[in-house]
C-alpha cells in the first residue's frame, strides 16, 4: 500500500476553497483602518447570534475569555462553586479559578464524554453558582434535564460550546440553551479565525450589556468605568474572516458528519469494531458536528497505535491525556487519582482521527487500513 499523507487538520485546503471571498473581506477592513470592534464586529455578532438562535452575541478575544466574562457577568464571586467536567480543555476550569470560584468536577458518561447528570445533581450545594456543561468534540449535551435541574436550584447554565458551533438538540443550537453560550474561534475549531477569537451568545439583554462593558474595562459610557473588566475584544480582521466562513459552516459540518459516517462504514468493513470503539453520534434528536472524531482502543494499544499511524503519515492527537482533576495547576483542589474513573479511562484510551471537511474517502480508507494493519487485520 502506497503511503498517503493525512494530517489531523488541513487548513490550507479550506483556505484554498474560500480564498476568493476572504481577500476582499480583509481588504475592506484594512482600507477602513477600523481594527477594534466597529461595524465589522457588530455585523458578525448579529450574524452569529442569528445562526445560534439567540438575541445577542458579544465578541471577545478567545473562548477562554468568553467563559471568564460569562462567569463574571453572571455574578460569580469568590467562594462560589461551579460544577463542570474533568474531561475537557483546561480553559473550562482555568476560567472558573480566574473568576475567583472553585471548580467542582463530576465524572463523565463513557459514551458521550459529557457530564453525568446524576453526578451533577449530587454535587449541587448551597454554594453552587453555575454549571458549565461542555458539548465535547461537537456532541451536544442532553441539555433538557440539566436545564430543569438548574432551574430548580436557581443556578445558571453556562454552555462551553467552543467545540460545538452548529450542534443541535431537538433542532435548537448549542449556545442557545443556557444563560450564556461560549464559543472559540481558535483556528482548529469548526468555525476558525486567522488567530484567536471568541464570543458569548445570550438572549438576556442585560447580561449582554454587562458583557459588552466587561470586555472594555467595565466601561459603559466613554471613560466612565462601572466595573473592573478586561481588554478582551474580537478584532475586526477576525470578524471579517469569520463572516465569510460562517456562510460555509453548515456545509462543512455536514461534510464532517458524512466523514464520521464513512469511518463507521469502513471500520465495520474491516471488522475492527471489537477492538476499536467508535464515537457515538447520539440519539436522533441531536446533531453532532464532529469537531473531533474520537475512537477508543484498549489502553495498552493507544500509544503504539498512534506511533504506527504517525510512521505511516497519519496525524492524530489525544484529547485529553491528563484529566483536569489531576493537573498540576489544580492540585490545590485536592482531588486524587481514582476520583473520576470514566474521565481517567477516557484519558488512557482515546485517539482523535482526522475528520476535517476536505478529507477524501481515499484518505479515510487509508487511515482505517493502517489501523487494520496495526491490529494484524485485513
Ligand atoms: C478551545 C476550547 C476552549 C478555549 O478556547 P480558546 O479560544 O482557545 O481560548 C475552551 N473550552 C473548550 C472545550 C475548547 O475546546
Amino acid at each position: 500500500m502506497s503511503q498517503l499523507k493525512v494530517p489531523l487538520l488541513d487548513l490550507k485546503a479550506q483556505f484554498a476553497a474560500i480564498e476568493q471571498e476572504v481577500w476582499p473581506a480583509l481588504e475592506r477592513v484594512v482600507r477602513s483602518q477600523q481594527f477594534i470592534l466597529g461595524d465589522e464586529v457588530a455585523a458578525f455578532e448579529r450574524e452569529v447570534a442569528e445562526y445560534c438562535g439567540t438575541q445577542e452575541a458579544v465578541g471577545c478575544a478567545s473562548g477562554t475569555d468568553a467563559l471568564l466574562l460569562s462567569l463574571v457577568a453572571c455574578g460569580t464571586e469568590p467562594g462560589d462553586e461551579v460544577i463542570t467536567s474533568p474531561y475537557t480543555f483546561f480553559a473550562t476550569a482555568g476560567s472558573i479559578v480566574r473568576a475567583g470560584a472553585r471548580p467542582v468536577f463530576v465524572d463523565i458518561e463513557p459514551d458521550s464524554y459529557n457530564l453525568n447528570l446524576d453526578a451533577v445533581a449530587a454535587a449541587i450545594t448551597a454554594k453552587t453558582r453555575a454549571i458549565i456543561p461542555v458539548h465535547l468534540f461537537g456532541r451536544p449535551v442532553e441539555i433538557g434535564p440539566l436545564l430543569d435541574l438548574a432551574a430548580r436550584h436557581g443556578i445558571d447554565i453556562i454552555e462551553d460550546a467552543c467545540q460545538a458551533i452548529g450542534a443541535e438538540w431537538h433542532g435548537k443550537r448549542a449556545g442557545s440553551f443556557g444563560t450564556a453560550g461560549c464559543f472559540s474561534f481558535f483556528p482548529s475549531k469548526n468555525l476558525g479565525a486567522f488567530g484567536d477569537g471568541g464570543a458569548v451568545t445570550t438572549s438576556d439583554v442585560d447580561l449582554a450589556k454587562r458583557l459588552r462593558a466587561l470586555r472594555v474595562h467595565g466601561m459603559e459610557r466613554r471613560y466612565h468605568h462601572r466595573w473592573i473588566g478586561w481588554n478582551s475584544r474580537l478584532d475586526a480582521i477576525q470578524a471579517a474572516v469569520l463572516r465569510v466562513k460562517l456562510r460555509h459552516l453548515d456545509r462543512w459540518s455536514e461534510a464532517r458528519r458524512r466523514n464520521a459516517q464513512q469511518y463507521r462504514e469502513l471500520f465495520h468493513e474491516h471488522g475492527l469494531t471489537d477492538l476499536v470503539r467508535l464515537p457515538d453520534p447520539g440519539p436522533a434528536h441531536v446533531r453532532h458536528v464532529f469537531n473531533q472524531f474520537v475512537i477508543r482502543v484498549p489502553a495498552e494499544h493507544r500509544d503504539p497505535l498512534r506511533k504506527h499511524l504517525r510512521n505511516h503519515g497519519v496525524g492524530t492527537e489525544v484529547y485529553y491525556p491528563v484529566p483536569l482533576h489531576l493537573q498540576e495547576a489544580l492540585a490545590f483542589l485536592g482531588y486524587r487519582e481514582g476520583a473520576f474513573p470514566e474521565a481517567e479511562r477516557a484519558a488512557r484510551e482515546t485517539i482523535a482521527l482526522p475528520v476535517y471537511p476536505e478529507l477524501t474517502r481515499d484518505q479515510q480508507a487509508y487511515v482505517v487500513q493502517t489501523i487494520a494493519d496495526y491490529f494484524g487485520r485485513r
